[in-house]
């Protein structure tokens, strides 16, 4: 995964080496684990540059942080989830003020949203990503888009570079959930986001231990949006745990290696259950017939390690995929080193536009031989007529 554009070392170098204490005589390899509530001043008065008190911040915060910032080229700041993290970015659209997000989001966005604009707090405007013109037309009046490129769970791709364009033309404050890419396979502030969020409870932490969020501004002439989600996070005390930044961190430091093992087998696994008989559609970016697929070639990286199907069946069926399966985990959530699936209308909140039959795999860095023979089994076994 190297890039020659790139200037300064690569990611799968930063993943490394990024956060460290300085280098010293004795220095420790990793920051530690720093708990603590407050810290003792410096002075009578707090001095600029004091953490001060444990909501305000925290070491071992600041080395996650700086990790991420590093790799989507801005300024981390990290919360106590994925949810904390897009939470604070609504928070700063004014009051009555209109955010634009997809139409089949991660459910948690839809939700958030819609109980926002159920108890006036904002208006939402809910659009199909692929369709850019239909998003452009949305901007209009906004004050925010919430974007996700590939969507949660359709895997639909947006074109990044040119509504990001377009709403900056605007005056549209631009976030991107970056969660599936991860920021080794794009990097959404150089393609025009103002903000990148993500649920490092997925990829970035990588082994299905730890919730948390991660939100990078840009880095302009000014930092206001930083300080005001900062601002946020110490008043809501949307806080991680400093154990769950050193969990996050320690998975970083392989998320090069995973991502590349994960994409590989999540590459290989979309091509072989497009032949599957019981399987009737599948998106993954890099499939070359995929709708996004161009689109994805000229914004991201790699593919990703996220697809999902639809069966020749109903929702029953599809069920018994996920019951037939012994190696996959059925189970929510992604982005962990363990392959999961999951028949993503079995959440109740889950969007109406993604079918009953669709299952969402997160595939994981197992031997992709055995993924294959455990999921075509386990579609054998579902479509079977008993
Ligand atoms: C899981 C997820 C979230 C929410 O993150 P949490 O860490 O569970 O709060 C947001 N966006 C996407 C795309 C996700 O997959």
């Amino acid at each position: 995964m190297s890039d020659s554009s790139h200037t300064g070392p690569a990611p799968a170098t930063v993943v490394v080496t990024a956060g460290r204490p300085p280098a010293g005589p004795n220095q420790p390899m990793n920051v530690p684990v720093v708990l603590t509530s407050t810290y003792t001043a410096s002075d009578f008065a707090l001095q600029p540059g004091d953490l001060g008190y444990g909501r305000w911040s925290n070491p071992t915060w600041t080395a996650l942080e700086e990790t991420l910032g590093t790799l989507e080229g801005g300024r981390g700041l990290a919360f106590a989830s994925g949810m904390a993290a897009i939470s604070a970015v609504l928070g700063l659209v004014p009051q009555g003020g209109t955010v634009v997000i997809p139409d089949a989001p991660y459910s948690g966005t839809a939700q958030l949203a819609g109980e926002l604009a159920r108890t006036g707090r904002l208006g939402v405007r809910a659009v199909p990503v692929a369709d850019t013109a239909a998003v452009v037309a949305a901007l209009d009046g906004a004050d925010l888009i919430v974007l996700e490129s590939p969507t949660n769970p359709l895997m639909d791709v947006a074109d990044l570079r040119a509504i990001l364009a377009a709403a900056r033309e605007r005056d549209v404050l631009t976030a991107v959930d970056n969660t599936f890419a991860t920021p080794l396979l794009q990097q959404p502030l150089s393609l025009g986001a103002h903000l990148v969020v993500h649920s490092a409870t997925k990829y970035l932490s990588g082994h299905s231990d730890v919730l948390l969020g991660i939100v990078v501004t840009e880095t302009g002439e000014d930092d206001e949006l930083f300080g005001r989600l900062h601002g946020h996070r110490t008043l809501n005390g949307a806080i991680p745990g400093p154990m769950e930044a050193w969990l996050a961190l320690r998975g970083v430091r392989t998320l090069a290696l995973r991502v590349e093992r994960a994409s590989a087998n999540a590459a290989e696994l979309a091509r072989r259950l497009t032949t599957h008989p019981a399987v009737s559609r599948v998106r993954y970016p890099g499939l070359p017939g995929d709708p996004g697929h161009e689109l994805a070639r000229s914004q991201m990286r790699g593919f990703g390690a996220m697809l999902s199907f639809e069966l020749r069946g109903d929702a029953e069926q599809a069920e018994r995929v996920g019951a037939a399966a012994r190696l996959w985990v059925n189970a929510t959530s992604l982005g962990g080193v363990e392959s999961t699936l999951e028949r993503r209308r079995r959440q109740s909140a889950e969007s109406p536009l993604v079918p009953e039959s669709l299952i969402r795999l997160s595939t994981g860095i197992e031997d992709v031989e055995d993924l294959w023979a455990d999921l075509s089994q386990a579609l054998d076994a579902a479509v079977k007529k008993d």
